[in-house]
């Protein structure tokens, strides 16, 4: 059995020594978050903006067109100068405006000296592109296309210009402005991004530090708990809510580790008390035989009674502290079989004749018939012989103890003895199930109690589940019971 828990117990420790630390976990927590952060945030400047702007740009572009279009196709006014009115379009609406012929040449603008001289300028900037729009505008009815370069946008359409030769209309949208202020964005995107990341750094190493320090100050604590040090006291105050139940809850730990620690030292003080005077006695007794009484029967026979009685005793208390150890460490696995109480309790009460007989104790019997429940036989026995020798013992001058089984109607049935006796004080209610020794009184009993009983019926209804508890009224008595659920039995 110790083999096994320390086995058991070094398996759980290495698999946990693995782990990552929080500290490194939220950090690269942080990090994934600032780097997500920051590639959305480019993602949304590099190409939503920018199809955003390509988008609008090209709406502007035909807007503009249409209406330099509408302008430059009316009649001319008398005494209007289309190059002049060329210029004027370009600046008002911030653009290149071009009127070609079917050669390529520059019909509109042309300058001063040329529209004297009635000469055409040929373009070869962007001839290639022009090309392009044309062959575009001969393959479509459309009465415009648009032209998509890195550099500019180019609107083209057919114009009625001149009424004898076929001329084009090209507007032409820089796009230098939008490069260069992408180009801006790309580099205070990288900033921001470095920036981030910096600040995510440090932001996670401050809150990681912060969160990390009072776990690390716990876990020291719990080691110096777990070494058996009850004077630890856990605090998470200033670190959040958490913290503190974290910190509430082992507090509770070692208060319940303390409070079992000190019984169990009492338990072995006092079982090793109790175990030292049957054994004192014995020995004191066997020595008077040999000594003084080995000659004469009658007190030979009387110093071997006691020796007897000392020896009965000793039996019963080292066989309920196994029982206890036994069932509390799960070795003595129930086996579990459909009981009849009403028959099985009746059997038990009949162990309690001798007292009826001899001492003139008074039982009060109410037990209904075919209460069959599913329970251990043997251990569900011990623990309704340890409830009413109990009563038996703490019952009042009247003698009178009353043991009932009844059905509760609502798929139960309820075991309950009462006795006369002084009753439990409040503050003592709660803790008369617990493992607690108490050795005094234990020769006056007529039932032989060990101090242990109570622990035994606890352990033991726990284990099968059964509710049970005790109610009690200083200087009227008390009345212990168990609740067992009701096993229907099918009668062929
Ligand atoms: P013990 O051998 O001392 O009776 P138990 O575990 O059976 O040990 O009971 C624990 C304590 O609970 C007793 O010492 C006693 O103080 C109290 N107790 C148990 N049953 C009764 C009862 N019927 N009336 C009054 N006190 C009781």
């Amino acid at each position: 059995m110790g083999i096994k828990g320390k086995e058991s117990t070094k398996k759980g420790y290495r698999k946990r020594q693995r782990s990552t630390s929080i500290y490194f976990l939220l950090w690269a927590a942080f990090s994934a978050f600032a780097l997500i952060i920051v590639l959305m945030f480019g993602f949304s400047q590099r190409v939503v903006m920018k199809q955003t702007y390509k988008t609008e740009a090209v709406r502007d572009l035909i807007e503009k067109g249409r209406e330099i279009q509408t302008i430059l196709g009316k009649e001319p006014q008398d005494g209007e100068n289309k190059d002049e009115l060329v210029r004027v379009l370009s600046s008002y609406y911030d653009v290149e405006v071009y009127v070609l012929n079917e050669r390529g040449e520059v019909l509109l603008p042309r300058p001063p000296e040329m529209q004297e001289s009635g000469e055409f300028s040929r373009v070869f900037d962007f001839s290639e592109k022009i090309v392009a729009l044309k062959h575009k505008l001969s393959q479509t009815d459309a009465p415009f296309v648009i032209y998509e370069g890195t550099e500019e946008y180019i609107y083209g359409s057919k114009i009625a210009l001149y009424e004898d030769s076929q001329a084009y209309l090209y507007v032409t949208k820089s796009l230098q402005l939008m490069n260069a202020a992408t180009r801006e964005m790309s580099t205070r995107v990288w900033l921001i991004a470095v920036f981030t990341f910096l600040l995510s750094f440090a932001v996670s190493s401050a809150v990681s530090g912060w969160l990390t320090r009072p776990i690390s100050e716990m876990t020291k604590k719990a080691r110096r708990l777990a070494r058996g040090d009850f004077n630890v006291d856990f605090h998470g105050n200033d670190y959040g809510q958490e913290m503190v139940e974290l910190a509430d809850t082992l507090n509770f730990a070692r208060d319940e580790l303390s409070k079992t620690d000190k019984m169990q030292k009492q338990l072995i003080a006092n079982v090793s008390h109790d175990f030292k005077t049957p054994l004192t006695m014995i020995k004191a007794y066997a020595s008077m035989i040999i000594e003084i009484s080995g000659d004469n029967k009658q007190k030979r026979e009387k110093h071997a009674q006691v020796i007897v009685e000392e020896a009965d005793r000793l039996a019963s208390l080292v066989g309920d502290v196994l029982d206890l150890s036994k069932i509390r460490a799960g070795i003595d696995a129930l086996k579990i079989t459909t009981v009849d109480m009403s028959s099985y309790l009746a059997e038990i009460l009949t162990r309690f004749d001798y007292l009826r007989e001899t001492q003139g104790y008074i039982f009060e019997v109410d037990i209904d018939e075919d209460l069959y429940t599913q329970a251990d036989e043997l251990k569900i026995g011990q623990a309704l012989y340890n409830l009413i020798g109990n009563a038996v013992n703490y019952t009042g001058e009247d003698k009178k103890v009353c043991v009932r089984m009844k059905k509760q109607g609502n798929g139960y049935f309820r075991f309950s003895v009462t006795d006369t006796g002084a009753g439990i004080r409040k503050e003592e209610l709660a803790g008369i199930w617990e493992r607690y020794y108490r050795s005094s009184n234990v020769h006056k009993r007529p039932v032989k109690g060990t101090g242990l009983g109570l622990s035994i019926v606890k352990t033991v209804l726990e284990k099968h589940g059964f509710s049970f508890g005790v109610q009690s009224e200083e200087g009227k008595g008390s009345t212990f019971h168990v609740d067992f659920p009701l096993q229907t039995l099918d009668k062929q």
